[in-house]
């Protein structure tokens, strides 16, 4: 037999747009020696990580359960069940996520009405009211909380209250927002929400929280046509997590427990206090690079602490700087996507990732790259975030 070498990849600090790092508790969890998905001890873990779940999502929705799959997979389920060929769905576009949202609505056989809006700016409230006005009766709209391709924050309340009075369904991917900023599902109305597990949550990529509203089960139950995915069918997957446990798939085991101690560790530090800590270190990091002469992509209303774009200075090889993060200091930070390649990095700072010692680094490590590359910054990137970190 060939030889084959031992798993060994390099020691990484993950900085970039997801994953993120994974605390020892959820990695030690993994390997916890496996139960039968049926198990009465398993069906306690699912029972609390439903209960987990919706504490972080902020709902009381009945069905809040953890696709297996990872984000996209969330995004999936979401649409796939709700909508049925020949429906219409408002789709906001501002990044990378909301394309994708537009492409799986074209294959659920519904009409994408597109609303864009500029790569790094958000989603305008009376772009959304104009556009309902125009088409009629559309059966959702759909729109990205955290868009992690660009590092904006929409806000939500203004566009959840203009789709309610139309009378549609709004659906919302929190795949980077859940657990780094406020995500509150029932208080904004929305019916049907998605995330994932890899990214402010901490945990590996593998499962996506989702939840729906009593008017979204309404609507599923309603459908005249089935839905087109076996293995996304909410109502199959319902009652897989629900009262009658019926088998449906073998839930992941070892993914569950990690999500089950990823959640325990958002609950213990408190959403508040982690949502101050996103807030912190992004502020942080943002004072030192300012200091370096960098500057934003993102105007400082919107910006998404868990996901700073940054403007790659004149000059600037692009993917040497990440090499040499990578080969030098093992971070590893995201490349721009769309409009910002090569234009724009993105570094991220979620979960566990978030962290003082990691902002530090980073500075350091980035001013000490880009000096090399004939780059003089304005002042020290460190002494600024110090100087954040102290007020
Ligand atoms: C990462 C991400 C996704 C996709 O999640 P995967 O886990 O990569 O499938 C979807 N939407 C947003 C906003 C994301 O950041």
């Amino acid at each position: 037999m060939k030889n084959y070498t031992d798993l060994n990849p390099g020691k990484r600090i993950l900085m970039g747009p997801g994953p993120s790092d994974v605390h020892p508790r959820v990695l030690k969890t993994m390997a916890t020696p496996l139960v039968g998905h049926l198990d009465p001890d398993f069906l306690e873990i699912m029972n609390e990580t439903r209960e987990m779940l919706r504490e972080v999502y902020q709902t009381k929705n009945e069905l809040t359960i953890a696709i297996s799959g990872t984000g996209s997979a969330g995004m999936e389920a979401v649409l796939v069940n709700l909508l049925e060929p020949g429906d219409k769905a408002v789709v906001c576009i501002n990044g990378y996520f909301g394309e994708r949202m537009a492409d799986i609505v074209r294959r659920c056989g519904a009409e994408p009405i597109i609303l864009n809006a500029e790569w790094g700016t958000i989603v305008e409230p009376d772009e959304v009211k104009k556009v309902l006005a125009d088409i009629g009766k559309v059966k959702l709209l759909a729109i990205v909380h955290a868009e992690t391709s660009t590092g904006v924050r929409q806000p939500l309340e203004e566009i959840s209250r203009l789709v309610k009075e139309a009378g549609a369904l709004f659906v919302v991917d929190a795949v980077t927002s859940l657990a780094g900023i406020p995500v509150e599902t029932d208080k904004w109305q929305i019916d049907a929400i998605y995330s994932g597990t890899q990214k402010c949550i901490s945990c590996p990529p593998g499962l996506s929280p989702v939840s729906f509203s009593e008017a979204a089960r309404e609507v599923m139950t309603q459908r005249t046509t089935p839905i087109q995915s076996w293995y996304l069918d909410m109502k199959m997957l319902g009652s897989y997590w629900g009262q009658e446990r019926f088998y449906h798939h073998t839930a992941p085991i070892s993914m569950s427990y990690a999500l089950h101690e990823a959640l325990r560790l958002v609950l213990e530090e408190g959403l508040e206090e982690r949502f101050k800590r996103h807030k912190l270190h992004s502020k942080a990091l943002v004072a030192g690079l300012e200091a370096m002469g960098l500057e934003m992509v993102v105007a400082p209303e919107y910006r998404l602490p868990e996901l700073n774009s940054v403007y790659i200075p004149e000059g600037i090889d692009d993917v040497k700087v990440r090499k040499a993060l990578l080969s030098d200091y093992g971070i590893e930070i995201g490349g721009g996507l769309g409009k910002f390649k090569g234009k724009a990095w993105r570094i991220g700072l979620m979960g566990y990732s978030c962290s003082r010692d990691n902002v530090m680094l980073l500075l350091a490590a980035l001013e000490n790259i880009l000096q090399e590359q004939g780059y003089k910054a304005a002042q020290h990137g460190i002494i600024a975030a110090q100087q954040a970190y102290r007020k």
